[in-house]
């Protein structure tokens, strides 16, 4: 035997490493601390979280994923953790701390498990059973809905609200996003890019407004041009109405004052015959792109013509979806042929600031809703309330499937999963019924953000389960079972299946790690959450 070993080092000097049952802990407490912090806002009663960046703004919020985005997370399960808030945003647009809450739950009831020296691969391949079989459960429990379903939409997008700052006026604020998925949803797909949401503080939540059109922040050129124009014919123009050459920077040396006077005649002229052109194909009405020189303005503001300038690209592109009109780059090109249409392109002031409203299009297939609110956090929570509601309508279409809320489909879930278990043997059974168990933190935590008994409120909600009250959930306000469906807490499938799926995923993906390397110059092993996670 050589009696000089040299200790191998297959790792560079400097590197940290936690192993095992120690690397496992130390992830799962970090993601567990995680889904304990969004965990109080979740439900109708939920608190808020006022957030406070480095420069000092300020965000006053429950919205899961918005906290969780904000928090400037550094430990990496932890980040694992607020990845899956972005996924359900991103997939769903809902359903957010409710994945994050599950997840959260997942690696608790695993961790009892690990105690009991379960493997963490048994523990996975019992919650990947059982989370596939929760899709199959979710979609048996799945109701109907179809575009021509109003009512139920609303309450969908009610539910979606319930628990925001915009809560008081849900109702208008429902009728609002409904009719706007409704109105711009073409071929059963609806682009979120075609409901422009225009956000101005002051008003009131209530002043919130769809416009059958689009509202700009933009006043029009000329006070001589008129404030209102009736029967809009619109031409959207994406080239400077002026002569000058914006990429070259001509020179031009004049000798004598007469051929000054001819220069500026000619340009004069050359933006005469571009107004010209204009007013000849009919149009009334121009939303350009690019500038717009000061005589063009003058010319058309003598034509009558209301025109806007600087247009944002993206809104030229809502513009020609609203009105039906054509981006025309060659004014030659511009007839009648290429014009949109409104009953009104108006100027009005909103708050202090004169927008621009393109209202009443025919069939727009791009809308705005002009969101109001006493100050900056409200009509940004109202904002938030209204995208979150969107983003429900369209998981809810886009599927064709609602189930019940208010906690029943998760307590479902559990009671079906629970006898699924018995049908398994041994260890894979103990996985499933803590994923069956981890199901009810859900309506544990509705309960509890009301400020009622979790034990009483749960076991008064298993028991109507156990009645076959399959839509059993739990009454905020009264703290007694109520049936979630009648009372119009309704909710998209996907909201649900997504959150499953994607919890079940990130809590086995950091089952799985055993070790973890901080490697490379600067790279600081991730603080335990004893150190810097504490809340
Ligand atoms: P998430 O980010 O997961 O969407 P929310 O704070 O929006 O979190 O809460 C969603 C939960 O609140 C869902 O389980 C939903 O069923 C429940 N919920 C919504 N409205 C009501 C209501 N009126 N009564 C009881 N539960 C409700
Ligand atoms: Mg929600």
């Amino acid at each position: 035997m050589n009696k000089d070993v040299q200790p191998i080092f297959i790792l560079p000097e400097g590197t940290q490493r936690k192993q095992g049952r120690n690397a496992q802990r130390n992830n799962i407490l970090a993601a567990k601390l995680v889904a304990e912090t969004v965990r109080t806002t979740l439900g109708p009663k939920g608190m808020d979280k006022m957030l406070v960046d480095a420069l000092g703004e300020v965000i006053v919020t429950n919205d899961g994923v918005t906290i969780l985005k904000e928090m400037q997370i550094e430990h990496p399960a932890a980040k694992m953790i607020v990845e899956v808030a972005k996924t359900q945003e991103d997939e769903v647009g809902d359903g957010t701390t409710t994945a994050v809450v599950l997840a959260g739950e997942f690696l608790k009831k695993a961790e009892e498990l690990l105690d009991m020296e379960i493997h963490p691969t048994v523990i996975v391949k019992g919650y990947r059973l059982a989370a596939s079989k929760a899709l199959d459960l979710l979609d048996k429990l799945g109701q109907p809905v179809t575009e021509n379903d109003t009512k139920l939409l609303e309450m969908i997008a009610q539910t979606a609200m319930t628990g925001k700052g915009a809560e008081s006026n849900k109702e208008k604020l429902a009728e609002i996003t409904v009719k706007a998925v409704k109105q711009v949803r073409v071929d059963g797909k609806v682009d979120l890019d075609d409901i422009k949401i225009e956000k101005k503080e002051g008003g009131s939540i209530e002043d919130t407004e769809l416009i059958q059109g689009i509202v700009l922040d933009k006043e029009r050129v000329h006070p001589g041009m008129p404030k209102t124009v009736k029967q809009a014919k619109i031409a959207l123009i994406d080239s400077p109405l002026e002569v000058k050459s914006t990429e070259t920077d001509a020179k031009i040396q004049i000798t004598d004052p007469t051929q000054l006077q001819s220069f500026l005649d000619m340009e004069e002229n050359m933006l005469r015959e571009m107004v010209k052109k204009i007013s000849n194909s009919g149009a009334n009405t121009v939303f350009c792109q690019k500038g717009i020189d000061d005589v063009a303005q003058h010319f058309m503001s003598k034509k009558g013509i209301y025109a806007i300038r600087r247009v944002k690209k993206s809104d030229m592109e809502k513009l020609a979806k609203a009105t039906g009109a054509r981006i025309v780059t060659n004014l030659d090109d511009l007839s009648l042929n290429e014009l949109g249409h409104a009953a009104i392109v108006e100027e009005s002031k909103v708050g202090d600031e004169n927008m621009t409203f393109v209202r009443e299009c025919k069939n727009p297939k791009s809308v705005t809703v002009l969101v109001r609110g006493s100050t900056e956090h409200v009509a940004d929570e109202a904002e938030r309330a209204i995208i979150d509601s969107i983003g429900d309508l369209m998981a809810a279409l886009s599927v064709g499937k609602v189930v019940a809320g208010a906690g029943s489909p998760e307590l479902e879930l559990s009671k079906h999963l629970m006898n699924y278990s018995e049908t398994l043997s041994g260890r894979e059974q103990l996985a499933v019924r803590a994923f069956a168990q981890a199901m009810e933190v859900i309506p544990r935590t509705l309960a509890e953000n009301a400020g009622l008994d979790p034990i009483d409120s749960l076991t008064e909600l298993k028991s109507a389960h156990e009645k076959n009250q399959v839509t059993a959930g739990i009454n905020v306000f009264t703290g007694k079972v109520m049936d979630a469906w009648k009372a119009g807490v309704i909710e998209p499938l996907k909201v649900k299946t997504q959150a499953v799926s994607s919890a079940t995923e990130v809590a086995t993906m950091i089952l799985r790690i055993d070790d973890v390397i901080a490697s490379g110059p600067g790279q600081q092993m991730p603080p335990g959450p004893e150190q810097g996670m504490q809340m």
